[in-house]
């Protein structure tokens, strides 16, 4: 090696070391294809697979009055790098006031009762959406917004973070902003006197309470002017992405719900017994949230090693990205699940697909099995199969 030569090659070897410390550091970034997706987790690196389930309904979280919110981040499920979730509840008047989130993209699920929020984007552009249960937002990264509950009902709605390390009681708060801002610079800010700023909260205020909002959204100070793009889409108003015998799915990614470029969210029923079959995902983790039901979540990590874990209702799970898995219905009562995922564009490959796409001379001589045992199987993806197999 020239001196030329080698000074080129210290130099790649330590960006190359920078770079395995800084995705180490991070995590592995789902969806990224550069090498840096391979550096070992060491999490995932043992010899057996850590717990991929957290009890999430069954914590405290943060309570206010009658609202809460309690959240599964890495502290909670340690395996969850990729994905963080919460589930929040506001009553009547509450509102989780007006915040932003400095590292990770807010996509939502309403499961009871209204909801009604407000985001502004870098352009200045604010939009104001009215929500019923089924229908879902995405705010990106950054963007400053707030939750009102609508109506005389409790709100009640599940959360997901495209980080797993991201905290929801880790936000960037207005309250807590102008709080420990000193008030001559407020004044200067906005053109002001001091005295404006008397009686202001000191501390974060997190869920704010007061008389409950007018049922038509009131005309913003700059008045309206709206994004390109909305942070809107009404997932369970649509007809289901796909129906089976034993279940449906319906779906959303980037490609209906363009603004949506990070998250990819699934609302999957089960039929007692049914079974969304053996898959993974390419270029995402998921995350599990069971709105409904009983479910036993298989998950394989190679080298043998395989762990199953049975989620009841308010349970959440998780699967690293490429991980083998399947989620059944092992209760009597259908089943239905929240699944995200951390990607704007959707990925599967079944088990059953996959053999599919292999003649049964291969299938025969890899399990030593005779070939017409193969041409038995499926032609093609199951994707969701009921409980019983077909006479
Ligand atoms: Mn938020
Ligand atoms: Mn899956």
């Amino acid at each position: 090696m020239s001196k030329l030569e080698r000074r080129e090659f210290l130099a790649a070897a330590s960006a190359f070391a920078a770079a395995a410390a800084f995705a180490e550091a991070r995590g592995a970034e789902p969806g990224d294809p550069s090498f840096q997706n391979n550096v070992p987790d060491p999490l995932l690196a043992g010899e057996s697979l850590p717990t991929f389930k957290f009890a999430l309904e069954k914590s405290v979280g943060k309570v206010v009055g009658g609202s809460s919110g309690k959240e599964a981040t890495v502290l909670q499920l340690p395996i969850s790098k990729g994905i963080a979730g919460v589930s929040m509840r506001l009553e009547p008047g509450a509102m989780r006031e007006l915040h932003w989130h400095a590292t990770a993209a807010e996509w939502a699920f309403v499961i009871d009762g209204r909801v009604r929020t407000s985001v502004i984007d870098p352009s200045g552009a604010a939009e104001t959406n009215d929500f019923d249960p089924g229908d879902v937002w995405y705010f990106p990264r950054g963007h400053g917004h707030m939750l009102e509950c609508l109506g005389d009902s409790p709100a009640h709605f599940v959360l997901i973070f495209d980080n797993g390390y991201f905290s929801e009681f880790g936000t960037f708060s207005i309250s807590d902003w102008i709080g420990h801002t000193a008030k001559p610079l407020l004044a200067k800010n906005f053109g002001l006197p001091e005295t404006a700023f008397d009686g202001f909260p000191k501390d974060e205020v997190y869920f704010a309470r007061g008389s409950k909002p007018p049922e038509k959204p009131s005309t913003p100070l700059q008045g309206w002017k709206l994004p390109p793009l909305t942070h809107r889409y009404q997932l369970l108003a649509q007809p289901p992405h796909r129906t089976f015998d034993g279940g449906r799915e319906w779906r959303v990614d980037s490609s209906r719900f363009p603004i949506s470029t990070t998250i990819t969210g699934v609302i999957l029923d089960l039929d007692p017994g049914a079974i969304r079959e053996l898959h993974w995902h390419p270029t995402a983790d998921e995350w599990n949230y069971l709105i409904t039901g009983t479910a036993s979540v298989t998950l394989f990590g190679s080298h043998g090693r395989y762990r199953v874990e049975t989620l009841e209702t308010g349970d959440v799970g998780y699967i690293p990205q490429g991980y083998g898995h399947s989620i059944e219905n092992v209760g009597t009562t259908p089943l239905r699940m929240l699944i995200g995922f951390n990607t704007g564009v959707y990925q599967t490959i079944d088990l059953s697909q996959w053999i599919a796409g292999n003649p049964a001379d291969v299938l025969a001589r890899n399990f030593g099995k005779p070939a017409s045992l193969f041409e038995q199987f499926p032609r093609r993806d199951v994707f969701l199969a009921p409980g019983k197999p077909k006479a």
